[in-house]
């Protein structure tokens, strides 16, 4: 039915290819293209067999617009995902824009360098207006919606887990299970264990970068900030048992407050054992978390990037992760007159993932939903010319292919709320 090309070759684009290869009658051909070609081809590698989808590979600097749009010319996709970094969002965009094709990915735009005086002027005066202080918003990507439109283009933002199945979420308990609501509380618990001191489950410059700034909610119209893990809570989620959870800020947040009509507050909750939190802070101390770049001994290092390669690979985590992830949200609001609450959530098994697809389930979680939102895109079941989150769509058909490939969710009335 369609080509796609597939932008970064990471863990999260491993587990999107190969629900891609399995959802072969939508994506009978597909382009890997990723900075690291041989990764690329090792993967391609491993799927020739396993799928009727056409696998070929190219090289990409995905900073750069004018290789890019040579690709996108060359292969003629009918859509963009996009699984390498925030990093390389707007790049992306544009060259789609040049091309007239859908774009989609899993994470909102961020800078790699927040020294960047230009950039920096834009974020001092939105930290001013909007009063949350985290580098990444939806601002710069939402800029582009009315020129997305003029293109007859699409751009989908954000079809990971959080964000992506938790606004789907949020769309369905609104159309469902609720007249209005009130409070939302996101809920993402990671009960795996890999067995090293310390490690990221995901790209640890994008992880670390999050975990280690200031928390935010939405209340009444307007955002609180907080002191970087300052809110923390206990909650015993199903199948994983009683974790700590701290509130952060999180990208979802500012789309649901925008797209949810009336929604009086968003939180999110993340939970961390003591000793992440410990090495997290130590590295912090030290200045292992700056994005910087200094001079040592006459090379340029960015102590962050240096940590990364230091750092377990995220991909490698999977043969050695066991147990559950339980990512979901909380509604609380009213149907019919009467008061109701309700809890959406996931369990995804590190272990069974990595048996299907050879990763563990913070990949899996991600690169199941970027499938879907693409799949969607690509059929023309959710398409409209514009730039939308997930949320702004008919969630039930999101919601049937999550039972159909991999993530299944349940329902639960009158679940424990969190304070
Ligand atoms: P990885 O670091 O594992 O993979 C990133 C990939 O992008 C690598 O293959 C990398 O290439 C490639 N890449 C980086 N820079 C460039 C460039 N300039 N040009 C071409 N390719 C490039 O990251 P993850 O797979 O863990 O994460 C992927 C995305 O998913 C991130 O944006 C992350 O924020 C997002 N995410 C979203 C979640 C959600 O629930 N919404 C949850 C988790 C992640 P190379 O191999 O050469 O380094």
């Amino acid at each position: 039915m369609g080509k796609l090309l597939v932008i970064g070759c990471g863990g999260v684009a491993r587990v999107a290819i190969f629900k891609c290869c399995q959802n072969d009658k939508v994506f009978t051909e597909l382009c890997i293209a990723s900075r690291t070609k041989e990764k690329c081809d090792a993967l391609k590698a491993e799927l020739e067999g396993k799928t009727a989808t056409v696998i070929t590979t190219a090289k990409v600097d995905a900073d750069n617009k004018a290789e890019l749009v040579e690709l996108i010319k060359a292969y003629q996709p009918d859509a963009v995902l996009n699984v390498a970094l925030p990093y390389q969002d707007l790049t992306i965009m544009d060259a789609c824009l040049e091309c007239k094709v859908d774009y989609i990915d899993t994470a909102n735009y961020e800078p790699e360098n927040i020294d960047d005086p230009e950039w920096r002027a834009v974020y001092d005066k939105r930290c001013k207006e909007e009063g949350f202080t985290a580098y990444f918003d939806y601002s710069w990507q939402w800029a582009y919606k009315e020129k997305f439109a003029d293109a007859g283009i699409m751009g989908l933002l954000g079809t990971g887990f959080d964000p992506g199945v938790t606004s789907v979420f949020s769309a369905y308990a609104l159309k469902h299970y609720f007249d209005e609501i009130d409070t939302i509380d996101i809920l993402d618990c990671n009960g795996g264990d890999h067995g090293y001191p310390f490690a990221t489950n995901f790209n640890p410059e994008i992880n670390l970068r999050e975990v280690s700034a200031n928390g935010s909610y939405w209340e009444n119209g307007h955002w609180v900030e907080t002191e970087p893990m300052e809110i923390k809570r206990e909650y015993d989620f199903p199948e994983v048992g009683m974790k700590d959870m701290y509130l952060l800020h999180h990208e979802e947040i500012e789309s649901l407050a925008k797209n949810i009509p009336g929604v009086k507050r968003i939180r999110f909750f993340m939970t961390f054992g003591q000793s992440y939190l410990t090495h997290m802070k130590c590295l912090e101390n030290v200045g292992m978390l700056s994005t910087k770049p200094m001079l040592y001994e006459g090379h340029e290092v960015v102590p962050i990037q240096f940590l990364k390669a230091l750092l377990p690979d995220p991909a490698s985590l999977g043969p050695r992760t066991v147990g559950k992830t339980n990512i979901g949200c909380i509604f609380t609001g009213r149907k019919d007159g009467k008061e109701r609450t309700i809890y959406i959530y996931n369990v995804c098994d590190h272990q069974e993932c990595y048996k299907e697809v050879g990763s563990q389930a913070i990949s899996y979680t991600t690169g199941v939903p970027a499938m879907i939102g693409t799949a969607l895109v690509m059929t023309k079941a959710w398409h409209k010319p514009g730039v939308f989150n997930v949320e702004e769509f008919d969630p039930d058909p999101y919601m049937e292919m999550l039972n159909e490939y991999g993530l299944p969710w349940v329902v639960v009335e009158d679940p424990a709320v969190v304070e």
